[in-house]
C-alpha cells in the first residue's frame, strides 16, 4: 500500500492519472490532506468510484491523538500513536513570530544520549517522510483557527534525523511545496547530536535549512561521559565540519548546550567552549538541565545558566537561554511517550 501523505503533490497528481482520474485530483488530494485529512471518505470533493480505488491501493498513515495537554501560555504537547501501535510526541508553540512545531524523526532513539528520556527504550524504528509531515498537518488542523498556519519547524523531538536523513530530506521537500503547507528552508531546523557526515550532506542538500548541535561538552573527555555518539566522532571533527557548514551556508550554527550541574557548568568548561568556537558564524542556546531522574544528573538552575550567557557573551560567543514554555504541562524530551509505556489507559 502506497502512503499518500509521503508523496510529493506531482507524485499524487501522477497516481491519479495512473488511476484513471484527471492530473488536478492529485491537488485536491494534498489540500486534504494538508487540512487534516486522515481518510479518503471526507475527501468528498473526489468522485465516490476515485476514493474506492483509492482505498484499494493507498493508504494515509495514521496519527491518532493519544493524548493533548494545553499550557496556559498556548503551548500544547501531543501523544501521537502511529499505525503499528508506536507513539511519539509532538509540540506546538505559539511566538510572537508565527506557530512553531517541534516534530519527532524516529520512534525512539538509539543516540543513548544520558540525559535524554527519548533513548531509554532504544529505537523503534524511523518515522516515514508522510509522518513526519502528518505531525504537522493534523496538528495544524487542531490548534491553527481560520487562516492561521504553522510557519517554523524544529526537527527536536524524539529521535536522531541524521541517523534517518533520506527520509528527513523528503519531509523537507513535502514541507516546502508551495501549493503543500509551504514552510520555507530558513523556517526549518535540524537538530543533530552530531553525525559527522551528514552535516556536509545537509550543506549541499538543502543549504538554506538551520542546523542546530547539540553538543553539550567542550571536550572529548565529558562529552563522552554523556553522549555515546562523541566516541565515534570527536568534539575537534564536529567542530571541524560546523566550521565548513558556516563558511560554505553562510548560516549560523546553533549550539545546544543543556547546562548541567558538576558536568559542563564550570568557569573553566565555558572558557574552554568558547575557545573552541571562537571565529564561528554560530550561536549558543543554553538549556537549563531539564532532569528525567531522581538522583542523577541536575540543572545548576536558571540563574547559573543566565551568569553562562553573560560569561560567553563577554567572550564574544553569542548566548541565549531557551525560554521555557509549556512548563506547566511538564513533559520535556520523550517523557510523554515514556510515561505512555508504563500506562494502559489514556
Ligand atoms: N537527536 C537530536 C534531536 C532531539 S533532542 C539531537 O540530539 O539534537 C533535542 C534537544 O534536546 C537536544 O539538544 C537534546 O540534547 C536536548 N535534550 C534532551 N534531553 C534533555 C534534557 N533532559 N534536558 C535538556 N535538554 C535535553
Amino acid at each position: 500500500m502506497i502512503d499518500i501523505r509521503s508523496l510529493e503533490i506531482k507524485e499524487i497528481c501522477e497516481l491519479s492519472e495512473a488511476l484513471g482520474e484527471k492530473a488536478f485530483r492529485g491537488k485536491q488530494i494534498s489540500e486534504w490532506l494538508c487540512r487534516g485529512a486522515s481518510s479518503f471518505g471526507e475527501m468528498t470533493n473526489l468522485p465516490a468510484s476515485f476514493r474506492a480505488k483509492l482505498e484499494e491501493s493507498c493508504r494515509i498513515s495514521g496519527l491518532e491523538v493519544l493524548r493533548r495537554l494545553k499550557s496556559k501560555d498556548g503551548t500544547q504537547k501531543f501523544l501521537y500513536g502511529l499505525d503499528d501501535g508506536n507513539a511519539i510526541e509532538t509540540v506546538f508553540m505559539k511566538y510572537k513570530y508565527g506557530n512553531s512545531i517541534c516534530i519527532s524523526s524516529q520512534a525512539g532513539c538509539r543516540m543513548g544520549c544520558v540525559f535524554c528520556a527519548s533513548g531509554k527504550n532504544g529505537l523503534s524504528r524511523d518515522l516515514t517522510p508522510g509522518e513526519m509531515a502528518g505531525q504537522i498537518q493534523v496538528t495544524q488542523a487542531l490548534c491553527c483557527g481560520e487562516g492561521e498556519r504553522i510557519s517554523h519547524v524544529v526537527v527536536m523531538g524524539t529521535g536522531e534525523p541524521f541517523d534517518n536523513y533520506e527520509n528527513v530530506r523528503k519531509f523537507v521537500r513535502l514541507i516546502n511545496q508551495e501549493k503543500g503547507l509551504g514552510i520555507g528552508h530558513r523556517n526549518i531546523t535540524i537538530s543533530t547530536c552530531g553525525i559527522v557526515p551528514r552535516i556536509a550532506d545537509m550543506a549541499s542538500d538543502m543549504p538554506q535549512v538551520n542546523l542546530a548541535i547539540s553538543l553539550h561538552a567542550p571536550n572529548d573527555a565529558i562529552r563522552r561521559g554523556i553522549m555515546p555518539i562523541a566516541n565515534k566522532y570527536p568534539v575537534s571533527e564536529l567542530i571541524d565540519a560546523c566550521r565548513s557548514y558556516a563558511e560554505k551556508t553562510h548560516r549560523r550554527v546553533t549550539f545546544e548546550y543543556a547546562v548541567t550541574k558538576g558536568v559542563n557548568d564550570s568557569d573553566e568548561c565555558i572558557r574552554e567552549l568558547a575557545s573552541l568556537l571562537r571565529g564561528m558564524l554560530c550561536h549558543v542556546n543554553l538549556i537549563p538541565l531539564n532532569p528525567i531522574e531522581e538522583g542523577a544528573l541536575e540543572s545548576p538552575g536558571r540563574k547559573r545558566a543566565e551568569e553562562i550567557r553573560e560569561m560567553l557573551e563577554s567572550l564574544g560567543i553569542p548566548a541565549t537561554v531557551r525560554r521555557t514554555l509549556g512548563s506547566d504541562i511538564d513533559a520535556s524530551c520523550g517523557q510523554l511517550r515514556l510515561s505512555q509505556s508504563s500506562r494502559d489507559t489514556i
